[in-house]
């Protein structure tokens, strides 16, 4: 198991947002988790990243616990983290974007490498190195805030609603390079609201609902549940 959350329960000042959450996710797997808005996904995801501080439950990433440590140390024990507003700079270039994805590296060809992966991911990003991150579209700056999260060289990508704001053709660019990521080795934990998209690509899928985990199983499973059914996919 690379990543094991037990009873994780979070709160924003005494209103708890996630409830006794379990969840895990095996090394080279795509997990989903989904749930409607407030559901408390983003909230899942901050606190594994080490952006929120729980109020109980563990942690452990491979083998180690990692719950109530600061954001950069769980990105350098290998666990990177695109939010739900991507962060990226808006005046610094696409470069200098990648650039800063790298700095947990010393060496330049070890800061450098991963930009081949990148590039190959995403070759538009290449064309607009010079280009600032604020004048690339929805997609693009996704494509670079992916990009900046893969610069890290991480076991474990956890993507917050990548899909959000995005024009269609590019929503699937982005689930296509997904795929692509966890086949060149990287394992994706990755909320989103477009259930049936992202369960197309997921080995299996969490749904919350008000801060807990309600149904839990296989890709095929979720998509087969008569409430998942009823409430998500309109059927
Ligand atoms: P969405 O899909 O709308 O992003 P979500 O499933 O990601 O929703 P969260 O953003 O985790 O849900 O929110 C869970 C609950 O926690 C909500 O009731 C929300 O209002 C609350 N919440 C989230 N962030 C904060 C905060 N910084 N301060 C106070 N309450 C918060």
């Amino acid at each position: 198991m690379l990543l094991e959350v037990r009873d994780l329960t979070t709160a924003y000042q005494g209103l708890v947002a996630i409830h006794g959450i379990s969840l895990d996710v095996k090394a080279g797997e795509i997990v989903a988790v989904a749930g409607a808005n407030g559901a408390g996904k983003s909230t899942l995801l901050k606190t594994i990243a080490g952006a929120e501080r729980s109020r109980s439950g563990t942690v452990t990433f491979d083998g180690r616990r990692i719950e109530g440590e600061p954001g950069h140390l769980i990105t350098k024990a290998g666990i990177a983290y695109v939010p739900e507003n991507r962060r990226l700079f808006p005046r610094l270039s696409v470069r200098d974007n990648l650039r800063l994805g790298s700095y947990l590296f010393r060496g330049k060809a070890d800061r450098e490498e991963p930009l081949t992966g990148v590039f190959k991911l995403f070759p538009r990003l290449e064309e607009r190195l010079p280009q600032r991150a604020e004048t690339l579209s929805g997609g693009e700056q996704q494509m670079l805030a992916i990009s900046r999260a893969l610069m890290t060289r991480p076991r474990l990508l956890m993507l917050d609603e990548p899909s959000q704001g995005i024009a269609p053709k590019l929503v699937d660019e982005i689930f296509d390079a997904v795929v692509a990521i966890r086949e060149a080795g990287t394992t994706v934990l990755i909320v989103e609201q477009r259930l049936s998209e992202v369960l197309a690509i997921a080995d299996r899928g969490y749904v919350l609902q008000t801060g807990r985990v309600v149904i839990t199983g296989s890709a095929q499973e979720i998509l087969d549940h008569t409430d998942v059914r009823k409430a998500y996919l309109g059927v």
